[in-house]
């Protein structure tokens, strides 16, 4: 950044980072972004990565992907792959700079020996319900542990015992000795270090003790120099810990916590422990269902990193809690691909609309643009022939006043190709109509009259002859509340219409050779991505996002 950059509209951090290399505070900036990988990522993480990893590139510095992985669970490995891939999808990349908390584990042991010795740790044998109590509320102060003036040769013997082995699973604590009568609970002489004797995926039976995340994460962001360690709104009240400990211990930097609020979007849950509750109890396909908030679901769905790097930043940095509109995300994932994607002709729920007037055997093809957005997305051929399908939807026996598109008698535009007016319907003899009888006018040929009258309606269609059959996913919200995490069990506001299976839709032949996470723009429809699941013999299709914008329209946003 020079002092010439023209002004832009910097959020609180930014400002924040460009005083601090303004003022030479720092030469330049080192932000982490440090899940835990314990699950997927989700759009609330995309959020945080899109913030440190930003910084990091516009003020040309580095961000790390740190792994805290200071509790030891099983399933790491997976996760661990998942996150990476996420973030690198999203477009960002770490470089060198990929580190896990538990590389840290003998220096931070180090360090906890060094505060044992300068009197500010000490080994705490009360029970965990003990230490609970001790702690007093929000309105009572603590009280002091019997344990907390034991001598720090007794706390060093017996600190070293527990990272031994000896003891069992939580006889005693390694706590800091801050002060119990501190109006912040978290400065009440908080642990640092618990017993537990279990593997742990990179360092496993190494170690029967693990640090505590406030202890762990502070003195890891000073090893690994970063200068501006940013993270969510709940870890305000845990910054005074974070300051004494870069204080306290002899460690070679001093970072700074600041925190932003997170992402909350409604209808939706964002905690990793209910994503796993709707995966382990198959409420969902798995963490990558296209109904799930996370980056691998979103990705599954069609959404594009460029849509959700676009709705990051219109969502902006702020300082206290909201919850942001999910048709803001749709809206970002239509404008992107509204941009990107070919545009194909598909009917969901086929009728056959038969051209008595057009001959038996004729074929022919409409050159159309792949992409009326995007001029050097050139164009394809559409085949037309006599019997062709129309949508369900697009037909009425006995249209309301407001109903304009094809009804008996009535003339409608098929889109790019002929005018058609609908002479018949054919019913089984439940009375279901099964098919319908249609003349058209060859003067409108490239869907234009020469006499200039113009139809209401224009329809999409798929001629049944080269037509692909495929299966399309229809989802909806997978919550059918706001918020459904207000009051009682989240999962009783699941949605049970969030996914329709639409099995035998319709489409051009051109279609033919997609592959999974190709996006396309199913005329009149919506946006649609092919589904891992397909194959070259049945393609899948989820649908992305319908092409009805409810956001803008409220908003006001113009496209
Ligand atoms: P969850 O509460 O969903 O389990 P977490 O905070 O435990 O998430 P971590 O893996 O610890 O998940 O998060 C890694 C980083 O992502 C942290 O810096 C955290 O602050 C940030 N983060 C997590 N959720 C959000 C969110 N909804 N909005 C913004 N940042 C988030
Ligand atoms: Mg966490």
């Amino acid at each position: 950044m020079t002092a010439e950059a023209p002004t832009r509209n910097l959020d609180f951090i930014r400002e924040i980072v460009e005083e601090d290399l303004r003022s030479g505070k720092y030469k330049s900036v080192v932000t982490r972004f440090p899940p835990e990988p314990n699950g997927y990522l989700h759009i609330g993480h995309a959020k945080s990565i899109c913030l440190n990893f930003g910084i990091a590139n516009e003020y040309g510095g580095h961000c790390n992907l740190r792994f805290d992985d200071t509790n030891p669970t099983k399933e790491e490995a997976e996760y661990a792959e998942a996150i990476k891939r996420d973030v690198n999808w999203l477009g960002f990349s770490w470089g060198d700079h990929l580190y896990h908390a538990s590389d840290y584990f003998e220096q931070l042991y180090l360090w906890a020996e060094d505060l044992i010795r300068d009197g500010k740790a000490y080994v705490d044998s009360l029970t965990a319900e003990e230490i609970r109590e001790h702690r007093g509320s929000l309105t009572e102060p603590g009280r002091e542990s019997p344990y907390r003036n034991r001598t720090a040769d007794e706390n060093l013997d017996l600190f070293r015992r527990m990272r031994a082995g000896e003891f069992p699973d939580g006889a005693h604590v390694l706590r800091a000795k801050i002060d119990m009568q501190s109006p912040n609970i978290n400065m009440r002489d908080p642990v640092l270090y618990r017993i537990r004797h279990e593997d742990h995926h990179r360092t496993g039976d190494r170690w029967d003790i693990y640090p505590m995340y406030d202890y762990a994460h502070p003195l890891s962001d000073a090893i690994e120099r970063i200068t501006h360690s940013i993270c969510t709104l709940e870890f305000e009240a845990h910054r005074p810990l974070y300051d004494w400990l870069i204080e306290n211990v002899r460690v070679p930097a001093t970072p700074h916590q600041y925190e932003f609020a997170r992402l909350n979007i409604n209808y939706t849950v964002m905690s990793k422990r209910k994503l796993l509750r709707l995966v382990e109890d198959h409420y969902v396909s798995g963490w990558d269902d296209p109904r799930m908030p996370t980056i691998a679901g979103l990705r599954r769905r069609g959404c594009t990193p460029a849509a959700i790097r676009n709705f990051a930043e219109r969502v902006g940095v702020a300082k206290r809690e909201n919850v942001i509109d999910v048709d803001l995300l749709e809206f970002c994932v239509r404008e992107d691909l509204n941009r990107v994607a070919p545009r194909v002709m598909g009917v969901l729920r086929p009728l056959p609309v038969v051209i008595e007037n057009y001959p038996e055997g004729q074929r022919e093809e409409f050159e159309t643009p792949n992409n009326p957005e995007d001029a050097t997305a050139g164009t394809r051929k559409v085949p037309f022939s006599r019997v062709l399908y129309i949508e369900r939807d697009d037909f009425m026996e006995e249209p309301p006043k407001k109903f304009f598109r094809l009804a008996p008698g009535r003339e409608v535009r098929l889109r790019s190709a002929y005018f058609i007016t609908c002479t018949g319907v054919v019913k089984d003899e439940g009375g279901n109509i099964v098919e319908l009888r249609a003349t058209y006018d060859p003067a409108t040929r490239g869907g234009d009259a020469p006499d200039g009258r113009r139809p209401k309606a224009t329809l999409h269609w798929v001629s049944a002859q080269g037509a692909i059959d495929c299966e399309v996913r229809l989802y909806d919200r997978l919550f059918n509340v706001e918020d459904p995490e207000s009051g009682g069990d989240f999962l009783t506001h699941l949605n049970p219409q969030s996914l329709e299976i639409v099995p035998a839709a319709k489409l051009e032949p051109g279609i033919r050779g997609a592959s999974p996470l190709d996006r396309f723009q199913f005329e009149r429809l919506g946006y649609f991505t092919v589904d891992l699941d397909s194959t070259p013999e049945k393609l899948v299709f989820n649908r992305t996002v319908t092409l009805k914008d409810t956001w803008a329209k409220v908003k006001g946003e113009s496209k």
